[in-house]
């Protein structure tokens, strides 16, 4: 069965003001959508048809060499949106706040703190050169750590990325993420992705100790 591009699981409009309905609609529609098209391409008629993306992007040393490349971006393009998407929600309707629970304890164990953790999440998404992503993932035994990574590159990406995590929250710096509403403004961006973020979700994927996608 080929790889498909799941639906937004709110409006296009559903994150106005902080992010723009057509930044959404060309985001998921196009940009996504291409990610999709372009790893079905690429797996069609190996072995890999019919395995989960998160399986394929954990083991790209399995990976046919001549497609291994198109796999890495395409496959990290379908796998980073489709949990993109799912962390966030409208602000004041399940989006923005604070973590509860397991989540903020383990949040404050590792990063001494939510203000702490936004702090290095953030610099982290500010600092990623180019384009790329900032991630909130669980390194060991419950233990979060933040990270980010060029390109398409996902945290499960193992040999291929400085930092290995379970990735639990992920945030899109590309510019095509923020450059109609924000333009050079990444910094604007990334606050304003806070106000968004859909904690109940990340807190179930902390539960299951990975992205539930
Ligand atoms: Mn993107």
């Amino acid at each position: 069965m080929a790889f498909t591009c799941p639906d937004l699981p709110y409006a296009f409009d559903a994150l106005e003001p902080r992010i723009d309905a057509r930044t959404m609609e060309i985001h998921h529609g196009k940009h996504h959508a291409g990610y999709v098209a372009k790893l079905n391409d690429a797996v069609k008629g190996t072995a890999l048809e019919g395995r989960s993306v998160v399986e394929i992007v954990s083991d790209l040393a399995a990976v046919p060499e001549k497609i291994r490349t198109a796999v890495r971006n395409n496959g990290g393009g379908h796998c980073n949106h489709s949990l993109f998407w799912t962390v966030m929600a409208p602000a004041g309707k399940g989006g923005g706040g604070k973590p509860t629970g397991e989540l903020a304890k383990a949040i404050d164990a590792s990063f001494g703190g939510f203000d702490k953790f936004k702090e290095t999440f953030s610099n982290a998404a500010a600092t990623r050169f180019g384009s790329g992503w900032a991630w909130l993932g669980i390194v060991k035994d419950g233990k979060l750590g933040v990270c980010s990574t060029p390109n398409q590159d996902n945290p499960l990406m193992k040999g291929i990325v400085e930092c290995t995590c379970s990735p639990i929250l992920g945030l899109d710096v590309w510019e095509h993420a923020y450059y109609l509403k924000y333009q050079n403004r990444r910094p604007d961006y990334i606050a304003a992705f806070f106000d968004v973020i859909n904690w109940a979700r990340v807190a179930e994927n902390f539960k299951a100790g990975h992205a539930v996608l």
